[in-house]
């Protein structure tokens, strides 16, 4: 149910702007941190997860724009991403409740459960490397900078108790 609402909702904004609007780079206004909520991560896994998750996605690609790992899977601190970054096409990293964000939101996702471990160190200095690089490029101020669980309209922890949000606002400011 949620799902087709998901759905329906993805096509009404495309059909608001276009179907042009898949392909528009430097839109860019948010970015959008999340955590996997698992300890393994290579594209092919995340691919895989979302095939599950949202399995009408026309997208078949993982929903964040960027993934870094933590060392099981892909290396720590490595940044990967696939298709969806490559044609600039839109997230579906946040829920129907905030289509624009998904629309203008540029989402990155840490290999990590972050409601049981600390990020590694390496893995967030990553993590304020590509914010920053990716700031600097669409010209994105940190108040744009937001952390999934901590939008209005989504319910989640997502990315987790344990991540250093004041740590990480203050290094990217
Ligand atoms: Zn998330």
């Amino acid at each position: 149910m949620k799902r087709r609402r998901f759905l329906l909702a993805s096509s009404s904004i495309i059909g608001a702007v276009g179907a042009g609007a898949l392909y528009w780079p430097n839109r860019w206004r948010y970015i959008v941190i999340h955590h996997s909520a698992g300890n393994y991560g290579t594209i092919e896994f995340l691919q895989q997860v979302h095939r599950d998750r949202q399995s009408g996605d026309p997208v078949d690609a993982i929903p964040y724009h960027y993934v870094i790992g933590n060392g099981n899977g892909l290396g720590m601190g490595e940044i990967a991403s696939d298709w969806r970054r490559d044609f600039n096409i839109w997230g579906t990293h946040l829920s129907e409740n905030n289509m624009a964000r998904n629309f203008l939101g540029i989402g990155i996702c840490l290999v990590g459960n972050f409601e049981e471990t600390d990020v590694p160190a390496k893995q967030l200095e990553a993590l304020v490397t590509l914010t920053r690089s990716l700031m600097k490029t669409y010209a994105i101020p940190p108040g744009n900078v937001d952390f999934h669980g901590r939008i209005e309209g989504e319910s989640t922890k997502c990315p987790g108790q344990r991540f250093p949000y004041d740590e990480f606002k203050e290094a990217i400011v």
